[in-house]
């Protein structure tokens, strides 16, 4: 027994020798990526579950490597975050978007929200505001096209903080959501004074709502909660007609997930869901 212990002890040692220089090799590479381009924002629609309308989109980043492949969030963003590079990575990708929302309008004559993802380190920098004004001021945008999607843990980690530059986005005309909510810790009397617009309901809890009837409640309290706080919700990870239906039936008011699209190139975006979208 003692020796399997050994065993494993150094089994576990190489095993985290070999992340760390995973994360290590990767965070270099990230660096040298930051500014060249590299970094592509794919596109999820969003629709008005009763209307049948587009009504939004999430941003959602992949690394196209110098040899075409692509890399996933889950491969860089903890790493980018760990080694604090999601702050640049990030402001880039907040005025990528903003500056597709401008061109989306230049070329189509309209747009609709798109929703960007901010890590917590980013949030808790002391010039995020100022950082979301210039990507707003350099793009000229309007505000009401840009939706900050923050998870509940970020919100929650320092909420003091958190309810002030809530005031400030708001005050600028910029959509906040809560993401992966259902997963944190939120205090309900936190929601209360959040001023945010959107809540968006973690697919884990999506995923069993048409056969779990746990899982049905606590959406449809999480939908009612919401709607008293003046929110709109959004149902993440929706795969199936089923849920879909069900979710309708909740009063969820907007749905996102592989029923309708994975994420997708801008280009495959336009062509698919935003030019009828805006019709
Ligand atoms: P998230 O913000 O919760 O984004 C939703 C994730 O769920 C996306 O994964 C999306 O592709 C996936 N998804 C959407 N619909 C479905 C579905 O029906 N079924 C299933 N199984 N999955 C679905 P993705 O793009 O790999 O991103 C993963 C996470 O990486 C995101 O979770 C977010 O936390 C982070 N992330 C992605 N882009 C950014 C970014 O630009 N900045 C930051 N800070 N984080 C990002
Ligand atoms: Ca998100
Ligand atoms: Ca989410
Ligand atoms: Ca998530």
């Amino acid at each position: 027994a003692k020796k399997s212990g050994r065993n494993q002890y150094r089994f576990f040692s190489a095993e985290m020798a070999e992340a760390v220089k995973r994360d290590f090799v990767i965070q270099g590479e990230l660096r040298s990526a930051l500014g060249s381009g590299q970094f592509e924002l794919f596109f999820q629609p969003q629709f008005d579950l009763e209307a049948h309308r587009l009504s939004g989109c999430e941003a959602l980043v992949r690394w196209r490597l110098p040899d075409g492949s692509l890399r996933f969030p889950d491969k860089f963003i903890g790493v980018a975050e760990r080694s604090g590079l999601i702050i640049p990575l990030g402001n880039e990708l907040l005025l990528s978007a903003c500056m597709t929302v401008k061109r989306w309008l230049d070329e189509y004559g309209g747009a609709v929200r798109v929703g960007v993802n901010v890590s917590a380190l980013q949030f808790e920098q002391p010039d995020f505001i100022d950082t979301v004004l210039n990507a707003l001021v350099q793009s000229g945008i309007p505000p009401q096209f840009l939706q900050i999607e923050l998870t509940e843990s970020t919100v929650m980690h320092d909420a003091e903080t958190s309810l002030a530059r809530f005031e400030a986005l708001k005050e600028m005309g910029v959509q906040v959501a809560i993401d992966d909510f259902g997963t944190g810790y939120s205090s309900l009397a936190y929601l209360k004074r959040f001023v945010c617009q959107h809540l968006k309901i973690d697919r884990s809890f999506v995923r069993d709502i048409t056969h779990d009837a746990g899982d049905r409640h606590i959406v449809k309290a999480m939908i009612d909660l919401a709607h008293n706080f003046g929110l709109t919700t959004v149902a993440e990870g929706v795969e199936t007609a089923e849920q879909q239906d069900m979710l309708l039936a909740l009063g969820c008011n907007e749905t996102q997930g592989y029923y309708y699209s994975k994420p997708i190139p801008e280009s495959e975006f336009v062509q698919r869901f935003l030019l009828s979208g805006l019709t």
